[in-house]
């Protein structure tokens, strides 16, 4: 199995045949309008590996294979046909072809449960599709049954037991096989193609040995609890052997459809699973989040600015995203870019009410610009303020000083100049706390005359 490239412990469900690398489906990138993927390395469109690296063995996944059939519709259905065949079956004729077209529907319905298996859906089908083409696949099975009896009888005669036990025995081994390929074909020429058979065989490999022992398993166990449900009443005991016969059918072919599922690949066969991780459609934002986790990866940091700066041109007040090209810049250490960047996201926190998160940023920008101070006059008030009632007096003074300059929003310079003159107080500096006073007063005047 191969892991993604940049998640170690997720299995990798694409591939890269110019990087030569695996990914998950976060790492690549999906087009909204079709079903192709990209590369966000290089661009290139990648190779599906369907779901062959990401699905349990079957093997392992036995107590589901198991209880698959275990839902209502099913149960019922099971239940119902088995009841009503075992009771008719005591009427001559009639009780033939009940038993017959009982047989029938079961047949059908395991078939559309090995389909729909194959296909990755892991839940039993609409019991809709049993009823219909079930007694001519029950005739085709009886009648290749009675040429294959026929076959043997007649190689019996004239070549011998010994050599028509062996092909006997290859026959029973094939049956398995001839089921999946008859499931995935609807034909039952090519289903018994000696060719066929063997190219199923060696695409599943030594495992096919562990399908045939499972379903021999199943097999006894079918006679060894019909064993132990016979009664007195004799359609009772029909109805409960032909329940557990008919429930395990249902097992042994969606476990056979699990096979071909989890070996799709070499099957040449290509499916989802279809429950849990069918890759949606993800914002550009989340595309954006997963593309730059891989530059990084990578270490190309100059792709990872650049898509950052394609992104934001676009959508400058997207939040989440200025918080990551904040981070990087910040981790980086990129001061240039920072220094761009640090007045535009303080502004757009400010206005997205983030009030309580602006002094962390400004301390982490002065971290690396010890002598950035902000130009727009609403963050400088609204840092101002936040250093204020920290009690870092000073900071606050430094913020509002100049502010005249910045900014001709009267109300904000008022509100400012207050603050920056209660501040002075707090450092015992009376004379410019006047002077402070002196110029709001100034600003109220020219307020007063405006209005
Ligand atoms: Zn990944
Ligand atoms: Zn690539």
């Amino acid at each position: 199995m191969e892991y993604c490239k940049y998640h170690p412990l997720k299995p990798a469900t694409w591939y890269c045949a110019a990087c030569d690398t695996h990914t998950c489906d976060d790492c690549s990138d999906e087009s909204v309008y079709s079903d192709e993927r990209r590369c966000f390395h290089c661009g290139a469109p990648l190779e599906s590996l369907g779901a062959a690296y990401t699905v349990e063995p079957f093997w392992h996944h036995l107590k589901e294979i198991f209880r698959y059939p275990l839902n209502p519709p099913v149960m019922t259905l099971i239940l119902v046909v088995s009841a009503l065949g075992a009771l008719l079956s005591f009427i001559p004729i009639i009780g033939v072809v009940a038993m017959l077209l009982a047989a029938g529907i079961f047949t059908k319905y395991s078939f559309r449960c090995l389909e729909e298996t194959a296909e990755g859906n892991m839940v039993p089908p609409d019991i809709q599709d049993a009823y219909q083409g079930g007694l001519i696949l029950i005739v085709k099975m009886i009648l290749l049954l009675v040429a294959v009896v026929l076959g043997g009888a007649f190689l019996a005669t004239f070549v011998g037991t010994g050599i028509t036990s062996l092909l006997g025995m290859l026959v029973l081994f094939s049956v398995p096989a001839f089921l999946i390929s008859y499931a995935l074909t609807d034909s039952i020429l090519s289903a018994v193609h000696p060719g066929n058979i063997l190219r199923i065989i060696s695409a599943v490999g030594m495992p096919y040995g562990i399908l045939i022992g499972l379903i021999f398993l199943m097999g006894t166990s079918v006679d060894v609890l019909s064993y132990f449900v016979i009664t007195d009443a004799e359609w009772i005991t029909a109805t409960l052997q032909s329940v557990i016969s008919n429930y395990y059918m249902v097992v042994m072919f969606h476990m056979m459809g699990y096979v071909v599922f989890q070996y799709q690949e070499p099957l040449g066969f290509y499916a989802r699973a279809r429950t849990a991780d069918i890759p949606q459609v993800r914002t550009q934002a989340e595309k954006l989040k997963a593309h730059v986790s891989v530059a990084v990866k990578e270490g190309q940091y100059d792709k990872v600015i650049s898509l950052y700066r394609e992104y934001l041109n676009r959508q400058a007040d997207d939040v989440g995203i200025s918080d990551s090209w904040f981070e990087f810049l910040y981790r980086s250490g990129n001061r240039e870019l920072l220094a761009d960047f640090a007045g535009s996201y303080l502004k757009l926190k400010l206005k997205k009410g983030c009030q309580d998160q602006l002094s962390l940023i400004y301390r982490q920008i002065q971290q690396l610009l010890p002598a950035y101070i902000p130009q727009e006059g609403e963050v400088c008030y609204q840092l101002a303020l936040n250093c204020f009632n920290a009690g870092d007096y000073t900071g606050a003074v430094r913020l509002i000083n100049g502010l005249q300059k910045k900014s001709r929003d009267i109300a904000l310079l008022i509100r400012s100049f207050l603050l920056m003159a209660k501040a002075l107080d707090e450092l015992q500096k009376g004379e410019q706390a006047a002077k402070c006073r002196q110029l709001v007063t100034q600003l109220q005047r020219k307020a007063d005359s405006v209005s």
